[in-house]
């Protein structure tokens, strides 16, 4: 089975440095330094890789920097997040050329290609330099706010303000409902023909992991779910989303798709994905429908409940 996207333990966050900023410094200007750099979300790569500049590439990357960020310790290295933001786009817009052989590629279509060690700090990165660009002012006072701890705290600057914010991450529930032998599974309009998944929505305030599972679960199909179980999560920094997937039984209702939200939901059986799904996990031209990528919570709790 595909290990799920973004889950390797490719980084010691180090928390405990992050509140030294003299050893920070020292770390980021050292021998040692790693930096992965981002603009405008993509990443920065090279030969099928994430491209971890050191010596006296991440030094003129680090020049380039609008924001800096301490990832933690990659291989007992430091590793760094940069906002390149201030290179300029070519003339016809496209990302700005670095060196010979970088390419910029967006996460969320290549994360699967990568190295997993590589996915995993390149999403971290990624939700936290995007976080960063966002939150320049306060959301308090509308002050300016300056970064802290190595970029996980930024500080407003307005004195009698001087809030402290935290990067965000969007709590979501995915889940796999089940009835007996069949999945209840859907189709979004923004989706690629033929692809189905499990259902998922975002937690709103005041809710349980749980209560979302089932008020989420009834709003988009009308079905009524109890026995909701925790399996697994997966970071989806998308920019910032964390999925928190169960598992939940139909314990009533009936099926009714809300078209405002779904193109299409519907129960389908282990021998039904069996002899009509295909195995590829793109539109393969021939038709058929297929499951959600490999690499995806959704997936991976398809993959667990499909073998029966
Ligand atoms: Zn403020």
């Amino acid at each position: 089975m595909t290990q799920m996207l973004f889950t390797h333990n490719a980084l010691d966050r180090a928390a405990h440095l992050r509140r030294n900023p003299a050893r920070l410094d020292a770390l980021r200007h050292g021998p040692d330094a790693l930096v992965a750099g981002f603009w405008r979300d993509l990443a920065l790569l090279r030969d099928g890789r994430a491209l971890l500049a050191q010596g006296n590439e991440a030094a003129r990357l680090m020049e380039l920097a609008s924001h800096v960020v301490f990832l933690g310790l990659h291989q007992d290295r430091p590793i760094f997040a940069l906002d390149l933001a201030k290179m300029a786009a070519e003339a016809d817009q496209s990302p700005p050329q670095w060196e010979k052989g970088a390419v910029w590629g967006e996460l969320r279509a290549i994360g699967a290609a990568l190295p997993p060690e590589d996915s995993t700090i390149l999403a971290t990165g990624r939700a936290l330099v995007n976080w960063h660009r966002t939150h320049v002012f306060c959301g308090r006072c509308g002050g300016p706010t300056e970064s802290r701890e190595g970029g996980h705290v930024r500080v407003c600057l307005d004195q009698t303000c001087g809030a402290q914010h935290y990067p965000r991450t969007d709590n979501a529930v995915i889940m796999l409902v089940t009835d007996a032998d069949k999945v209840l599974l859907h189709r979004q309009p923004a989706w690629a023909a033929g692809m189905w998944s499990i259902l998922a929505g975002f937690v709103e305030p005041g809710e349980s992991f749980e209560q979302a599972v089932a008020r989420e679960t009834f709003e988009e199909t009308g079905i009524l779910v109890g026995d909701i179980h925790y399996a697994a999560s997966q970071p989806w920094p998308f920019p910032a989303s964390l999925m928190v997937g169960f598992t939940a039984r139909a314990t009533g209702g009936q099926l009714v798709v809300d078209r405002h939200e779904l193109e299409d939901a519907q129960w389908f059986s282990r021998a039904d994905i069996a002899a009509h799904f295909s195995d590829s996990h793109r539109n393969d031209g021939s038709g058929r429908p297929y499951l959600a990528r490999p690499g995806s919570i959704a997936r991976m709790m398809l993959d667990a409940w499909l073998p029966g």
